[in-house]
């Protein structure tokens, strides 16, 4: 299949991150019989948390990751953490989780935004971490409005933001498209890739054991807990945390079809001389929250524009032509954006997207949990619940996760919808938002 990925999720087709990380570790596959008190599967942010936080709890946990650190989404995408569940409003928040349990999600989301610089600087992470802030940009009052009540719902629980009128707003993005926007200030920009590297490295230090290049192939109860197999060794363990995000290698079978499976196109464009502050003055990159696309651009700290733009159907694009449409619609909002940037680098992942795009955790056998999905914004998301689902192991309390746990149950027509999406409406979606 072209550019299906060697490991699990993902392409071949090589990031700019992969360019530009921090070397990655030596492969440890795992080999022989292994026992421990937590294993993970899945070397994303979910279960890189969940290890590092365990490993904070004084407990055992080993990690198996299909392929290498960081292979899936959490390696690959555009790296901006924000306090915030992407796009689900505050009523809808509210009516999903209930007012307390919002309210104290919440909480938990401005906590872990603000623990990424912390952690980044704690175990020296060269991540090319730029805690700039995000702004979520508005075109209609309508929309300020709409984004300005989860704010300032996030504002309660503890998140610092501003919210911009049309003053303000053209001292962000220099186009006059915008009305106003939201900046989230404990927000920013990293390198994704180098993130994960480091947070593993960091688990390991507080006593994880992580092997790379070890699918879970197998997973069975056993009288005192799990046994997980991998092509070459086991591991047996008392409680089993799978995190496979939209990978469709879960070892659960049922967590495969538990929600949909949607593919983004990443793209990076050269150094731009200015950094980019010719179209984005405070450096601040920006969302358009009126756009289906969740449209948007900013400069990491070479001055790259990166962005996540709508995939198209070639399975194997040059970066200028993944580019294009996206680069046509960004210089009719910044008609002074030069018209070739360069565009260096241009890859695709997957992102799961759970029904209703509320995250999924559930436990479908005592001691199993799988978690996934959370539709955006997952780099905060995977480092709340990953803390959480780590204090609920280490207390054995369900409830210190912060969310009811949901049956595991397949999402309508998972697989057809996913297909759907990926080879008919998202590039559709493309041929008509980037116009
Ligand atoms: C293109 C793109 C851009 C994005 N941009 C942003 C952004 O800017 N900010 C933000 O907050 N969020 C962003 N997201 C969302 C975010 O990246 C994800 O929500 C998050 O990384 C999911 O993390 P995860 O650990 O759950 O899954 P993943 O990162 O996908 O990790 C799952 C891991 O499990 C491994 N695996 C699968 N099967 C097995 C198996 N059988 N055995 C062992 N290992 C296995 C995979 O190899 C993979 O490494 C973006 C997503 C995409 C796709």
């Amino acid at each position: 299949m072209a550019n299906e990925p060697i490991g699990t999720c993902g392409s071949k087709l090589p990031t700019l991150w992969d360019r530009t990380a921090t070397s990655p570790p030596r492969p440890v596959p795992l080999e022989g019989d292994a026992t421990t008190d937590v294993a993970i599967i899945g070397g994303g942010l979910s279960g890189l948390s969940t290890a590092y936080h365990l490993s904070r709890a004084n407990l055992p946990s080993l990690l198996l990751e299909a392929g290498a650190i960081g292979d899936g989404a959490s390696g690959a995408n555009t790296g901006w953490w924000v306090p915030s569940m992407a796009l689900i409003d505050a009523p809808a928040l509210d009516a999903a989780l209930g007012v307390d349990r919002a309210r104290s999600l919440r909480r938990g989301l401005a906590a872990s935004a603000r623990a990424i610089p912390q952690l980044a600087r704690q175990y020296r992470m060269d991540c090319d971490l730029s805690p700039c802030g995000v702004l979520y940009a508005a075109s209609t009052a309508k929309t300020l409005a709409r984004i300005s009540r989860e704010a300032e719902a996030s504002a309660a629980a503890g998140s610092t933001i501003r919210i911009i009128d049309r003053n303000g707003i053209s001292g962000h993005v220099a186009t006059d498209h915008y009305v106003g926007g939201v900046l989230y200030a404990d927000a920013g920009m990293l390198n994704p890739l180098s993130f994960c590297r480091g947070l593993a490295a960091a688990a390991v230090a507080g006593g994880a054991r992580i092997h790379d290049a070890s699918p879970a192939v197998g997973i069975a109860p056993e009288r005192d807990g799990w046994r997980i197999d991998t092509p070459r060794g086991s591991v047996r363990a008392r409680a089993v945390v799978i995190a496979t995000g939209a990978s469709p290698l879960s070892p659960w079978t049922a967590a495969r079809k538990a929600g949909y499976r949607l593919k983004i196109a990443m793209v990076a464009s050269a150094p731009f001389a200015d950094h980019g502050r010719s179209i984005l003055p405070a450096g601040v990159p920006f969302t358009d929250m009126d756009s289906f696309d969740t449209f948007g651009g900013g400069f990491d700290r070479a001055g790259r524009l990166v962005m996540s733009i709508l995939p198209g159907i070639s399975a194997n694009p040059s970066p200028s032509d993944l580019a294009r449409p996206y680069w046509r619609k960004f210089r009719q909002v910044f008609p002074q954006a030069p018209a070739d940037p360069g565009w260096e680098f241009g890859w695709f992942r997957h992102e799961a997207v759970p029904p209703g795009r509320m995250v999924g955790i559930h436990e479908p056998e005592p001691g199993l949990l799988i978690l996934h999905g959370y539709a955006g914004n997952g780099i905060t998301q995977a480092l709340h619940f990953g803390e959480r689902i780590a204090r609920s192991l280490a207390t054995e309390d369900r409830e210190a996760i912060g969310i009811a746990l949901t049956p595991l149950r397949p999402a309508s027509g998972a697989d057809l919808v996913s297909t759907l999406a990926n080879r008919l409406l998202l590039p559709l979606a493309r041929a008509l938002v980037y116009r």
